[in-house]
């Protein structure tokens, strides 16, 4: 349990277990092959009002992971558990409800709005299917949204090519926004852009998350957006969550040996220090034959013998922060809880 559960805070999103293998073809004729293993016995929580951010290197299944989460794709196993309630076998009427209270925001604003449609009708379209309302009503709902995204109503007639990449992104959060959810994935809704306007979107998601209690699973790669933004922070490779901890923990004492070399690789923007480095060797396994025993020990720098057969799990080391790593053991208070 966080320690925002502990607190009293709604668990609004349950994931347990969470898997989704794709199958591979091979051959001429397409016989079925092996599996790509996305996401493997993924498990965590998001409170009312809190921001998960959901880091590792490009392919990891963070954004898989978010994706199940929304169900627009199905799991393989495990338990998606929204306010209390299963969701991941719902059909599509069960789901419309919750559909309104989980909401996306995607990475590319250039091809996630649809060039045809005036920006009032992308930011309205959510709003329609959910609420009947007269066109003066909708109207007036769609400009006091665009003005709390920082976009003014006159530019309501506009197509989406004739907004900059930021405002286009606010668009993508307005509408969003427009049917009141409970939780956005965010998924890298910052990386297409330039730096200077990053900050600018990232403090409008954080000003909203104040003023609505919103939370947010918040995907990227972007080490220094996700400290700015996160409550806590849960790291992936390979498909597998290996720490997940609170943002302080995470930034001042990472535990898993993969997230120390994430950290590593972060760029200081000072030339005056120069910062230690311990370079990852060798490239990411593949995810259809994934390392036995811990998935990292192909490129893990402390790896021990028994870290090829035997999967480590993921225990609590310290309260609040979890690590997947032979190296890290419970902490007493952890350990003694657990008797
Ligand atoms: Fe490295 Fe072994 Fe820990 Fe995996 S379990 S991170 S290989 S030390």
């Amino acid at each position: 349990m966080s320690d925002r559960a502990a607190a009293g805070n709604e668990v609004l999103l349950e994931v347990r277990d969470l898997v989704k293998h794709y199958p591979t073809q091979q051959g001429w004729f397409g016989r079925a092959g092996g599996k790509v293993h996305a996401v493997d016995r993924v498990s965590f929580s998001i409170t009312s009002g809190e921001t998960l951010g959901l880091v590792g290197e490009s392919g990891c299944g963070k954004s898989t992971t978010g994706k199940l989460i929304l169900r627009l794709q199905d799991p393989t196993e495990g338990q998606i558990v929204w306010r209390g309630r299963r969701i991941d076998q719902l059909g599509a009427a069960e789901m419309r409800p919750v559909r309104r209270e989980l909401q996306a925001v995607f990475q590319d604003p250039y091809s996630s709005l649809n060039p045809r449609i005036r920006a009032s009708d992308i930011v309205a379209e959510p709003l329609r299917n959910f609420e009947s309302m007269s066109a003066a009503v909708g109207r007036e709902r769609v400009a006091q949204l665009f003005e709390r995204v920082g976009l003014r109503a006159d530019q309501m007639v506009k197509f989406p090519f004739e907004f900059s990449g930021g405002q286009r992104q606010r668009l993508g959060i307005a509408r969003a926004l427009s049917v009141g959810p409970k939780l956005i994935v965010c998924d890298e809704p910052v990386s297409a852009l330039d730096v200077s306007v990053q900050a600018q979107v990232i403090n409008l998601l954080m000003d909203l998350q104040q003023e609505m209690h919103l939370s947010y699973l918040f995907v990227a790669h972007d080490l220094a957006v996700v400290e700015h933004i996160s409550h806590r922070v849960a790291v992936m490779y390979l498909g597998k969550i290996v720490e997940i901890a609170p943002k302080k923990a995470i930034f001042t004492r990472p535990q898993h040996p993969y997230t120390e070399a994430l950290l590593e690789a972060v760029p200081v923007p000072n030339p005056k220090v120069r910062k230690q480095r311990r370079v990852l060797s060798g490239d990411v396994p593949s995810p259809i034959n994934p390392p036995s025993g811990c998935r990292f020990h192909t490129r893990c720098p402390y790896v021990e013998e028994r870290c090829r057969h035997e999967e480590p799990p993921l225990r609590e080391v310290e309260r609040g922060q979890w690590v997947a790593c032979h190296l890290r053991q419970p902490a007493a208070h952890c350990a003694a809880e657990a008797r």
